[in-house]
């Protein structure tokens, strides 16, 4: 079974910027986009206090800038569309939307029903990709499953399309015969008590344990994977995910903008013989590939939610957890623009250890850092904006 495969290592980070529209129209701004890929921070009168007035009017590059009246569709086409382009070429992809409480990650994520945003719109893409030439239904129910669990699970379904002489659908002329199906997953990632702690598919926060099996596959112990053949049954598992974790967080007495939600998106694709109605037996041929995208936890400081005791820890777990990921996607392009092989400390994290394999390469990183140009947000948007330095 072939993994997802490297991408253009040309090319693996990309960050991009989406200001969001002020709340209201009289609000005082702090950020104008200037062009396509720059924007500048302005400093607000309230926040020159630094006596010399020698106050920063600093301006930030990105791969790509989107102003206030960028559509949803837009976003997608530019950001999305090659990553699920590559999903379905057998190529693995990893979209974050990073930013302080209330810029609008979820908004560019999840979207709303009328207006739905990047997660629903990789879903449609997907399977109209696939729509057609979709095996059976198969529900992997495995508890503890890993790669090696898929190719079990894949030798069966070769069996039974053997044994049952399943008819196969026909693939659009556009793409070799083959069969394909997704399976998705929910992960929320907590950093609660000082430690990260794992927790999905039920009331109470469990500890998941983070492994890696023989192929170097990072995997969560426990994850319930779901095939799903539409973006309806896909929609579903994300919103049971998010309707668990809203209670848990309730009960925990917890914000959600504390947890990173990560979706997976596994592809598993099998080539057909010429006339399309036999699997080709050999597993070399047969690849898995994953699209995973996680709206991160607020970015905000400590002092912001005024946290204390057991809080202000959880606080700084986040944050650390937050600043491995900006590590990891400095070096990372570090050794990307000057051919040096630093080592990528995703070890620090849980977050960054799950998406190890990213950062070893197999894949395009891609993030979207969303801004809210109010005025009274213009110190969290400094902090966020200078992530645009980083891949510079
Ligand atoms: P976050 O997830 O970063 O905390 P949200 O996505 O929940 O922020 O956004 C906060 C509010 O702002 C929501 O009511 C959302 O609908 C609105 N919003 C965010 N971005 C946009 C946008 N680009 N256009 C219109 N409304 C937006
Ligand atoms: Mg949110």
């Amino acid at each position: 079974i072939k993994k997802g495969s490297q991408t253009n290592l040309k090319d693996p980070v990309g960050v991009y910027c989406r200001v969001r529209p002020l709340g209201l129209p009289d609000q005082e701004s702090c950020i104008e986009v200037i062009n396509s890929t720059t924007v500048q921070l302005h400093t607000p009168e309230g926040f020159r206090f630094n006596r010399n007035g020698d106050y920063k009017e600093t301006q930030y590059s990105f791969k790509q800038v989107f102003g206030t009246h960028t559509t949803q569709k837009e976003l997608f086409d530019v950001v999305a569309h090659p990553l699920v382009d590559d999903l379905v070429h057998g190529k693995n992809g990893l979209l974050f939307t990073y930013g302080v409480t209330g810029s609008g990650k979820t908004h560019t994520m999840t979207g709303s029903p009328g207006d739905g945003g990047l997660l629903p719109r990789c879903l449609n893409m997907i399977f109209n990709s696939i729509g057609s030439f979709q095996a059976k239904r198969y529900v992997f129910k495995s508890n503890d499953r890993n790669s090696m669990d898929i190719q079990c699970e894949v030798d069966a379904l070769l069996e039974r399309q053997k044994r049952e002489a399943m008819p196969i659908p026909k693939t659009p002329s556009s793409m070799p015969p083959h069969l394909a199906f997704a399976i998705v997953s929910y992960i929320e990632l907590f950093s609660y008590f000082n430690d990260n702690l794992f927790f999905f598919s039920h009331r109470l926060p469990q500890s998941k344990m983070l492994r890696e099996d023989k192929n170097h596959n990072m995997y969560v112990a426990g994850c319930t994977e779901v095939e799903v053949k539409s973006t309806e049954e896909a929609f579903e598992v994300f919103w049971r995910g998010q309707k668990k974790r809203r209670i848990a967080n309730t009960h925990l007495n917890r914000e959600s903008s504390r947890s990173h939600s990560v979706f997976n998106i596994k592809l598993v694709q099998a080539p057909l013989d010429a006339d399309g109605d036999s699997v080709l037996q050999e597993k070399e041929q047969i690849t898995i590939s994953q699209l995973s995208l996680v709206d991160l936890a607020g970015s905000e400081r400590t002092n912001r939610t005024k946290a204390e005791g057991s809080r202000l820890r959880e606080a700084g777990n986040i944050n650390q957890s937050l600043m491995t990921l900006r590590t990891c996607i400095e070096v990372l392009r570090e050794n990307q623009l000057y051919g040096t092989n630093k080592m990528v400390p995703y070890r620090d994290s849980k977050l960054t250890h799950l998406f190890k394999n990213y950062f070893d390469g197999e894949g395009k990183v891609r993030m979207i850092v969303c801004v809210n140009p109010k005025a009274e947000d213009y110190e969290e948007s400094l902090q966020v904006l200078r992530f645009a330095e980083v891949t510079q």
